[in-house]
């Protein structure tokens, strides 16, 4: 997305790379980590040159902080199309707001959540009060699967957990139309928006959706800042996930008066500089939003269909491969191991990709044949148009030739 940009546009999109001797590594790992803006790196040093401590002090840094951090959370809440009176807590990562909502449910609500699911969003719910609905194999079936689950509970308090993109496949659920089902119901819905966050545009409000979590790390920000956005009621009405500083209004020595709102779930002193950043982030894409996704669209096509041109080389779907994508293509080859297909291209190609089953082992025990791993590459702003070029012949170098004879595959080990 960088190439023959107008300077502000590439200023705030552009990524830095990793090394300088590392002049043209090809970032196919979006899907598990993406770099930092620049723009977003000197929101950083801007705010650790002026830091002070969040809601605790009265001195400039500390009301500077204060007012950046509040800000963040407007600025994140309007990323992801929040209601008014929807919060906004700042968490670790998906993993840490999925699991604050876990613990904010009702007593006995029943959960509902597609074995497909990334392991974030399917195991931090209490088992005896889960349906796990199988792997869906199309955009219907999913519908089907959720509406005859939710017609079979008697639950009063049921809630629906959607994964907005796949991170094995990049396909796109159908969210609007799961939430209507959900409705329908009266069962509430959260959104894992990890992988669709970066790359889509989300909003609740529209959608219906109650919560949506994501990460910052995978949006274009530094590590250690998440959100959980959305509905008051459940969250103000639970025990505070971290009961400590910041989320006491009064503590007696009878009991303990809890704020409510987002202090009542961070206790601790907060991750000032990760919500800042992250904001910072949603921001920068929430502007430029139809340039980023022009820009994954054509260079997914073109990865999907140079891989796909090349004999040996399965492509992986669940939901079928006319869903619309964020970006990712995973991938078998008939007879070549992943972990050495991502070895191969890192060490002879200078390409990043990740191999193994992603954390989301049901669906690839039901989508991937074999020992269940595949090779993900996904896209993202780091992702230049030869770099798509170059893992397409990388791969079919290796179909083609086998990994270069400079390389022992032999051992266990990989040895240069
Ligand atoms: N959900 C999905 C769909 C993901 O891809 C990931 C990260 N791989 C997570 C949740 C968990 O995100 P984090 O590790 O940032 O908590």
């Amino acid at each position: 997305v960088a190439e023959g940009l107008p300077r502000t546009v590439h200023h705030e999109l552009g990524v830095p790379t990793i090394d300088r001797r590392v002049v043209d590594f090809a970032n196919f790992d979006h899907g598990a980590t993406a770099p930092a803006l620049i723009s977003v790196t000197e929101t950083v040093e801007k705010v650790q040159r002026t830091y002070g401590s969040v809601h605790r002090g009265a001195g400039y840094t500390s009301r500077q902080t204060t007012a950046w951090f509040e800000q963040a959370r407007r600025e994140i809440a309007d990323f992801v199309g929040a209601r008014a009176d929807d919060q906004v807590v700042i968490t670790r990562n998906t993993t840490d707001a999925l699991r604050l909502l876990a613990h904010a449910l009702p007593r006995r609500t029943q959960v509902f959540a597609w074995e497909s699911a990334h392991h974030a969003a399917l195991l931090p719910w209490s088992s005896a009060r889960t349906t796990r609905l199988p792997v869906p194999h199309s955009a219907s079936d999913a519908l089907e699967l959720l509406r005859e689950a939710l017609a079979a509970s008697t639950a009063r308090h049921k809630i629906v957990v959607i994964t907005g993109a796949c991170n094995v496949t990049g396909e796109v659920w159908p969210v609007r139309e799961l939430v209507e089902v959900a409705t329908e119901f009266e069962a509430r819905t959260v959104l894992d928006a990890a992988q669709l966050a970066p790359h889509h545009r989300v909003d609740i409000a529209d959608w219906g959706v109650d919560w949506v979590a994501f990460s910052g790390h995978k949006t274009y920000a530094p590590y250690g800042a998440g959100a959980l956005v959305g509905r008051t009621d459940w969250l103000d009405a639970a025990t505070p996930y971290l009961p400590a500083g910041g989320a006491t209004r009064a503590v007696g020595a009878r009991g303990v008066q809890w704020q409510t709102g987002p202090a009542r779930h961070e206790g601790g002193t907060p991750n000032a500089v990760g919500a800042i950043a992250l904001a910072a982030a949603c921001s920068a894409l929430t502007r430029h939003r139809e340039r980023i996704e022009a820009h994954e669209r054509v260079l997914h096509q073109r990865l999907r269909e140079g891989l796909e041109a090349i004999p040996g080389v399965r492509l992986v779907h669940a939901l079928g491969p006319e869903r619309p994508n964020v970006g990712v293509v995973s991938f078998t080859i008939d007879g070549i191991d992943c972990s050495l297909v991502s070895q191969v291209l890192a060490d002879e190609h200078g390409i990043a990709v990740r191999d193994g089953r992603f954390c989301a082992h049901l669906l690839c025990d039901a989508i991937v044949g074999g020992r269940g791993c595949a090779v993900r590459a996904s896209i993202g702003l780091a992702t230049q148009p030869h770099h798509v070029e170059r893992l397409i012949a990388g791969v079919r170098r290796l179909v083609e030739h086998g990994p270069a004879s400079a390389y022992d595959h032999t051992d266990a080990g990989w040895v240069a």
